[in-house]
């Protein structure tokens, strides 16, 4: 039995098949295209079933058959993965669904769902002998990666946007990587240099999709969420939408468990995005195969999923969408806080990008679109703390003021 069945690199455009080996490839050397990792799922069929993952250490390396690291010896891991899937207590019955989930990624170490592909971007990138690499982030995905690379001795840049919160931009620092703050007037010139940085420049980068690897890492959420759902896929997947690299990876995970049999059917992929951008939805709901540039990033409090510009036109998330029957929606940031507030009664302080998930939720319940017997998971990609103004501001919405006096107290515990 193999460690991992991981095998090659294929090419989204060309179709060019490469080895894997020892080289820090990142987009397709002949075209350009994205590259995506490959595995021998006939032999994985013949040597595992399900219960073979259960008893493992909790982390998403109880999935590494599933994964493309070739030694165990290279794992750089802080406990990510494996988080709960709480039922929910409040939001399904106001909106009259009898199973509705949330996958709480607040718990993770660095408290958003990145950690999950930093664990394997860093640990890939350690067996294949890299000591720099560079991303490009709006607060997250830095911190994780620095984190992450600090525990593998790596050396790290991340570009943060002007516009990231500044505790997100110290947070990336104060986790031991390098940060440059970076201005511009519109994304395309961001990814625009990324794509010359690939080019020209002799420096591995994570960036979402450009760097292979790291999306892998999330087809752990389809491995965890079916187990505890019985080695079943809930009808519904509901992610926030940045780059696309969580819904991508959810769905390519489920579409391996079903080739493999594990699982009886495909759930339908649904994307949120902000209505301030939302280039993918925008696409989706026009029956487009590409996305193109749309809005303004400054004008949403989920900073997390605010990209204007899809990473190579978003045709793999759209295909996502498409391949599974799936929606897109978008929602206002009043929508996003509705969802919070409604979060904070589930037990849950979300990020907004996070309580966009369940704004789109209600929206796709508005529309009719969603039988009440449905098995739908909403993913909360990542907790609240990080953008503390937004939070203190909602909090302070509704307290209440009193004098250390009995009578005072005695009304508001009445009032309760
Ligand atoms: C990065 C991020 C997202 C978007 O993830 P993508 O994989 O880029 O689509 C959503 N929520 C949170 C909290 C994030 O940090
Ligand atoms: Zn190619």
């Amino acid at each position: 039995m193999s460690w991992s069945y991981a095998t090659h690199y294929k090419c989204d455009d060309c179709k060019i098949e490469l080895s894997m080996g020892n080289r820090a490839v990142t987009t397709c050397p002949d075209c350009g295209g994205l590259l995506e990792v490959q595995y021998n799922f006939e032999e994985l069929k013949k040597k595992s079933t399900p219960s073979d993952f259960k008893n493992r250490d909790r982390s998403i390396w109880r999935w590494h058959e599933f994964l493309p690291l070739k030694s165990k010896e290279n794992i750089v891991s802080m406990g990510e993965g494996d988080t709960p899937l709480l039922p929910s207590i409040y939001i399904g019955g106001k909106l009259g669904l009898e199973k509705l989930y949330f996958k709480n990624d607040t718990l993770m170490p660095t408290g958003s769902f990145k950690d999950r592909g930093f664990s394997l971007a860093i640990s890939y990138a350690k067996e294949i002998g890299i000591t720099e690499g560079m991303t490009y982030s709006s607060g997250n995905a830095g911190m994780s990666f620095s984190a992450y690379a600090q525990r593998a001795n790596m050396k790290t840049l991340t570009l943060v946007e002007y516009l990231a919160n500044p505790l997100k931009q110290s947070l990336i620092t104060l986790s031991g990587g390098k940060t440059a703050i970076l201005h511009y007037k519109s994304m395309n010139e961001i990814t625009q240099l990324l794509e010359e940085a690939s080019r020209e420049l002799n420096i591995y980068q994570f960036v979402n999709f450009i760097n292979p690897i790291r999306h892998e890492a999330m087809k752990t959420y389809a491995y965890e969420i079916s187990e505890a759902l019985g080695w079943e896929s809930p009808d519904y997947m509901i992610h926030p939408v940045g780059t696309g690299g969580g819904l991508w990876g959810a769905w390519k995970g489920f579409k391996e468990l079903y080739e493999l049999q594990w699982i009886s059917k495909l759930p339908k992929m649904v994307a949120v995005q902000p209505s301030a951008t939302g280039p993918h939805v925008k696409a989706f709901n026009q029956g487009k195969k590409v996305a193109v540039r749309v809005g303004d990033p400054t004008k949403t409090i989920a900073q997390s999923i605010s990209a204007d510009a899809p990473i190579q036109d978003g045709k793999r998330v759209l295909n996502a969408l498409y391949e599974s029957n799936g929606y897109a929606e978008e929602v206002t940031d009043e929508e996003i806080i509705g969802a919070m507030k409604d979060l904070g009664r589930e037990g849950i302080v979300a990020d907004p990008a996070s309580a966009a998930s369940v704004a789109g939720l209600k929206r796709l319940v508005q529309r009719g679109l969603i039988d009440s017997k449905s098995t739908i998971v909403c993913v909360i990609t990542g907790g609240g703390l990080k953008q503390p103004k937004l939070i203190e501001s909602l909090g302070n919405e509704d307290h209440v003021h009193i004098n250390p006096d009995l009578s005072e107290l005695s009304k508001l515990i009445k009032g309760l």
